[in-house]
């Protein structure tokens, strides 16, 4: 059964690329996109999903991407990431900047430029991937967290703007995922690997199980925020210092 046309960002790896098989596997149509064109490819063959070529932080190809589009119900903001770990002492401007242009600035266009066609599906829905660092702070974290904390400003300000329309507006908060996401972070497979040593992260299927359950609550339901941590995570670093 065909459930409508849904669209995935950043559907090359990790959690998108699950989302895509698993959208797809219950029927929805799904249109996927990323940058990586040779991956997104596999992704979509393997789902039976239409791919196209999309920077989120190129509004050019962001316009390309919906132009090719004549419908939306399901939007799943996922592209996104960070980049470096270092204290706020020695930030880079530039990592906070590219931080902010996907993470948040592409979710601005994606969904701006969707909400027609969103609001036309009646019910449409925003999903949008954000964090546990949309509501927890880290040191060496802050240029991601600041990135995460604003998706959630920008999620619950839709929310309040859309009150009375027929689009639905959603939160997913992961926690530790195994994905590429700290291989892009870090920049080393071994760097990555160390970040998941010892413990059970979730994967990335874990996170598209989530999105699935919540597009297909009924219409008038709407999962607000979901937060999915590991068993082998809680909250925060030690972060007491204690005088010996
Ligand atoms: P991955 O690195 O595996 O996936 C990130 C995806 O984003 C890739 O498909 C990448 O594709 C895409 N992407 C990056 N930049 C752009 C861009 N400019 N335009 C379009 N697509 C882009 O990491 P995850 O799957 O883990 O990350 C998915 C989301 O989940 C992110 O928003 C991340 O912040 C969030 N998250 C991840 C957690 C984790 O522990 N892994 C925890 C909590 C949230 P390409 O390079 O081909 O463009």
């Amino acid at each position: 059964m065909s459930r409508g046309t849904a669209v995935v960002t950043g559907a090359s790896s990790g959690i998108g690329a699950a989302t895509v098989v698993a959208l797809a596997r219950a029927g929805w149509r799904v249109v996927a996109g990323a940058r990586r064109e040779d991956r997104l490819r596999e992704v979509a063959e393997r789902a039976g999903a239409r791919w196209m070529r999309l920077d989120v932080t190129d509004q050019a190809s962001v316009d390309a991407f919906v132009a090719a589009l004549d419908e939306c119900a399901v939007l799943v903001n996922n592209a996104g990431g960070a980049y470096g770990l270092t204290p706020i002492a020695e930030a880079d401007d530039e990592q906070w900047r590219r931080m902010y242009e996907v993470n948040v600035l592409g979710l601005l266009r994606m969904t701006r430029a969707l909400l027609p066609l969103l609001e036309r599906a009646a019910p449409g829905h925003v999903v949008n991937i954000g964090s546990i660092a949309a509501t927890e702070t880290y040191p060496g974290g802050a240029g991601y967290t600041a990135v995460k904390h604003g998706v959630r400003a920008v999620t619950r300000t839709l929310r309040q703007e859309l009150l009375g329309r027929p689009v639905r507006v959603s939160e997913i908060d992961p926690g530790a995922v195994e994905t590429e996401f700290s291989v892009v972070r870090l920049g080393s497979e071994e760097r990555a690997a160390q970040v998941y040593a010892g413990m059970t992260p979730l994967t990335g299927e874990d996170i598209a199980e989530c999105v699935l359950w919540v597009v297909e609550r009924p219409p008038h339901v709407n999962v607000d925020e979901l937060v999915v941590r590991p068993l082998d995570q809680v909250m925060g670093v030690p972060t007491m210092h204690r005088r010996t």
